[in-house]
């Protein structure tokens, strides 16, 4: 058997590295553990959120599937952060947790991609890189370019309370021989940790004494290409912790592997179990819950907000204190994940390892968390193995930022998840505008389709022919262009009012950027970073931490954002 790419690892970053090669024209086989489990939403079954609505649309901007897998199996939709401008709002979907895997993996029947079923276990290396991936049972697969996007599953742990199992998530279990390859070619690895939240039976939750949240878009989409046909709607429900709660929880702490000592990898400080919630903010009396449906033919209900690593006696307590849930029960148990992962920062910017041609790692390996990260990861490593160079810049695309952070800066400590504060330029870098940005080179590669290019032809069309006859009064904020215009297309008059209202405060994002590149090397001796309320509490602690000697330095510690940057200049400035 031999392959142009081989891809490890069926999840998100794996099926779009899959997919993105065999666009290019190049055979693929795709091995994974277990061949049902194509596109498996190992946690909360959503997609998008703030930024990572951005990664999806730029996924879609590249040809890539999550967003069309998205929309076809959508039964929630919203868009976040309304009241708040363009740049910060975000589109987020729940998907049908079993029709999203199956709609995925149509999609890589469709490519022409081969699915092996089997486990990765051993590379092998000629004449100083990649010549094949060999398999637990013996075979060999050959290739010039693997693509290593596994997971939680090199090293992984499960924990539920004080027990300890071995497995990258519920149900599957870990790789261990390829995490010791790996240590072998001389690749460093790290140890973090991930946690996900008790499931419930929705039989058996008091629903009317819980907040509706109704579906708030039903037109609502990722794609640049709507979808042909849409899935039913559900409402989500909001519930709250109570002291009840937070008591059951303290009582159980001694037997929590995070507070034991029993995990000693890093999970994210942005997505804290419900034991570290109560913990960190003692004062707080209750926390907000979503009770969110898991799918269409499921009774099953995710409690986002409750990721705990308790023992089942304890999370049977913790959720029946809950006013709603008091007769609820749990039909699979929340747990962490320990895992190894890739430290990043030994990678270029193509995810490729330069020790070692034509081996690339994309996904929660590298130390991110979440689909749209491990996704985006996944297209650009593919892209890259199938030799065609792809690299964005952190002003082109989010994917440009994560990847630049992530090898030239490492996760910090933490998994990685991508966030607005991360982007410079987040004016630029939004949601609606993916296609702009990034279609025109994507069909240069041979990413795009005829279809969603034609389209994307004639609403850049239509686009230039509005922007020419728009008025300057278009500037002000209680103008509107949908009023101005009412005969175009709704999108087309939205792109051109995003132009002319934010056109100066780009100009003044870009001036801001060059400030900060003057100040660069100015000393930051004598700076009381603690002291700057501007700057987030992790921003705070970091900056103390690592007590950097100039701008430029500070830009470089791992997790300090180009938000905290900015406001640093500031301070500068008023300094100077
Ligand atoms: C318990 C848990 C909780 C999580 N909580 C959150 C959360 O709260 N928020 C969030 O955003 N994200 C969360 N995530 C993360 C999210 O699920 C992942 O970031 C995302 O799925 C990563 O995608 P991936 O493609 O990198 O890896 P995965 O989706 O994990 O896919 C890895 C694939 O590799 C295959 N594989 C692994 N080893 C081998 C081998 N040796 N041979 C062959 N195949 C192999 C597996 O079978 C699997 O198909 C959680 C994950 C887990 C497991």
């Amino acid at each position: 058997m031999d392959y142009d790419v081989v891809v490890v690892g069926g999840g998100h970053a794996g099926c779009e590295a899959a997919l993105a090669a065999a666009r290019l024209g190049r055979s693929v086989a795709l091995v994974t553990l277990f061949r049902d489990q194509l596109g498996r939403l190992s946690c909360n079954p959503a997609v998008g959120g703030l930024a990572k609505g951005t990664l999806v649309r730029e996924i879609d901007a590249l040809g890539g599937a999550m967003a069309r897998v998205a929309d076809a199996t959508t039964i929630q939709f919203r868009r976040l952060n309304t009241r708040k401008g363009l740049a910060v709002q975000a589109s987020r979907a729940q998907v049908d947790i079993d029709l999203y895997p199956k709609r995925m993996a149509e999609e890589i029947a469709r490519a022409g991609v081969v699915v092996v079923e089997g486990e990765a276990a051993d590379l092998e290396v000629r004449a100083g890189r990649i010549s094949a991936l060999l398999l637990g049972d013996g075979t060999r697969v050959g290739t010039s370019a693997l693509v290593l996007t596994t997971g939680t599953f090199l090293g992984g742990v499960l924990h539920c309370g004080r027990d300890q199992q071995v497995g990258g998530r519920v149900g599957e279990g870990a790789a261990h021989t390829l995490s010791l390859s790996l240590t072998r070619l001389g690749l460093r690895l790290g140890r973090l940790k991930t946690g996900t939240t008790p499931r419930l039976d929705g039989r058996t939750v008091a629903w009317d004494r819980l907040h509706v949240q109704p579906d708030a878009l039903p037109g609502g989409h990722f794609a640049f290409t709507p979808p042909a046909a849409r899935l039913a709607r559900r409402d989500c429900y909001i519930a709250f912790t109570n002291e009840g709660t937070h008591a059951a929880i303290r009582a159980s702490l001694g037997e929590s592997p995070m507070y034991s000592g029993a995990i000693t990898g890093r999970g994210p400080r942005y997505c804290p179990s419900i034991e570290d919630k109560v913990t960190r903010f003692p004062e707080k009396d209750r926390h907000q819950l979503f009770l969110e449906p898991e799918g269409l033919n499921t009774h099953r209900i995710y409690v986002n907000g409750t990721s705990t690593s308790l023992p089942a006696h304890a999370q049977d307590a913790m959720i029946r204190s809950i006013e709603g849930l008091e007769s609820a029960v749990i039909e699979q148990y929340g747990y962490a994940v320990e895992y190894d992962f890739v430290d990043p920062t030994q990678l270029s910017p193509t995810l490729e390892w330069p020790a070692l041609p034509g081996l690339f790692f994309a996904g929660q390996v590298n130390g991110t968390s979440g689909y749209e990260e491990a996704a985006a990861q996944g297209l650009v490593a593919g892209v890259n193995a199938a030799g065609v160079p792809l690299v964005f810049g952190r002003d082109e695309a989010c994917i440009g930022v994560m990847i630049d952070d992530l090898t030239q800066r490492g996760v910090g400590g933490e998994p990685y998840r991508m966030f607005p504060s991360r982007c410079e330029h987040r004016l630029v870098l939004r949601e609606d505008n993916a296609d702009r940005r990034l279609m025109p080179r994507a069909r240069a590669l041979g990413l795009l389709g005829d279809e969603a290019w034609a389209r994307f032809e004639e609403k850049a069309a239509a686009i230039a022919e509005l922007s020419a006859i728009a008025p300057a009064s278009l500037r002000r904020p209680e103008v509107f262009a949908a009023d101005l215009f009412p005969e175009a297309n709704p999108e087309v008059a939205e792109q051109v009012e995003i132009d002319v209202k934010y056109a100066g405060y780009v100009v003044r994002e870009g001036q801001r950027q060059d400030q900060t590149r003057r100040l660069a090397g100015v000393s930051l001796a004598g700076i009381d970073f603690a002291g700057i309320d501007a700057l987030s509490i992790e921003a705070r602690e970091r900056l103390t931490r690592a007590s950097p000697a100039t701008l430029a330095d500070a830009a470089r510690v791992p997790g300090v954002t180009p938000a905290a940057i900015q406001t640093l200049t500031m301070v500068l400035i008023r300094l100077t």
